[in-house]
């Protein structure tokens, strides 16, 4: 199931950019999608090397990589559990779970947060369950996700990403530094507090100044907006016929507005972004949105 692909690249009308391009990772596939497929390749492949056909996971309520595994559980004909954080609820992405035929598990925030504890306490001595940690974070989907530069071209000034655990910035660094690119790298912590990002870039792979954090767009932390972004939304959906979330993405594109209104990059300079997906994320807003 994860066999070859070649997400489109396509340039993108901008009124100050003459040179933006986007990967549109989002369009790999609806739920398993974009930065999710990329981390879960390589993770299902130790998974079924190591004969484990049960997936033990943890997120919460809106997590895209939920339903990423559970849809990758499924085509794959593996079991699927989830650690829920919080209390329990429903919304559309645990139905998708659920429908997936994943079982969700709500755990109070104290218990969640320690996962191998968790872990070990449902699934310990469980011969064929495979701990796969938050979001997905791992060698293995740093792996998966360098292999996003292979599909891009050599020519790219600056590279933008939106950063969650950083697992997806760590391995579009790691690609950039194999082939030798002279990319900078541009990550946008989507959380308050961004500069925990670097370190955890720094367990997957060396450090250079390629790596720019912009740490002031996260609209006051994860899954927080403003008015202004929610506007940004509208209008870069309408204009662009391409849908961003308000967790991850748009906060990238706004950040490259932004910048480029403020003469980061010099003229000719060719910007790209990576479009990571997450289009589920709406729903957990969709009251915001309704006019
Ligand atoms: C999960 C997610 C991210 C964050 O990826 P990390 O590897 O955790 O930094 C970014 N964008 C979207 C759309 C996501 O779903």
């Amino acid at each position: 199931m994860f066999a070859d692909l070649n997400s489109p690249f396509q340039q993108l009308q901008h009124p100050h950019l003459t040179c933006l391009w986007i990967k549109r990772e989002d369009l790999i596939d609806p739920y398993i999608s974009g930065n999710k497929w990329r981390k879960l390749k390589y993770i299902l492949q130790d998974a079924a090397a190591k004969g484990k056909e049960h997936l033990v996971t943890f997120g919460g309520a809106y997590s895209n990589h939920l339903v990423a595994t559970a849809a990758a559980a499924a085509r794959s004909g593996r079991k699927a559990t989830a650690f829920v954080r919080g209390e329990k609820v429903m919304n559309e992405m645990l139905v998708l779970c659920q429908l997936y035929g994943m079982e969700l598990i709500f755990t109070d925030r104290e218990a969640y947060r320690d996962k191998p504890a968790c872990y070990e306490k449902h699934f310990g001595g469980h011969p064929s369950a495979y701990f796969i940690d938050e979001g997905g974070a791992s060698a293995e989907a740093v792996k998966g996700c360098a292999e996003i530069i292979t599909e891009l071209p050599a020519d790219i000034d600056h590279l933008f990403c939106a950063a969650g655990t950083g697992t997806t910035a760590a391995g579009l660094l790691k690609g950039i530094r194999e082939s030798g690119l002279k990319t900078k790298l541009h990550v946008i912590p989507v959380l308050k507090g961004g500069d925990f990002i670097r370190k955890e870039i720094g367990r997957y792979v060396p450090l250079t100044d390629q790596l720019v954090l912009h740490t002031d767009y996260h609209f006051g932390g994860y899954a927080k907006t403003r008015p202004e972004l929610l506007q940004f939304i509208r209008q870069f959906i309408a204009r662009h016929g391409i849908l961003i979330d308000p967790v991850y993405t748009a906060k990238m594109f706004f950040a490259i507005d932004d910048l480029a209104e403020k003469n980061h990059f010099s003229a000719g300079e060719k910007i790209a972004a990576i479009h990571t997906g997450g289009l589920l994320g709406i729903m957990g807003m969709k009251e915001k949105f309704a006019l």
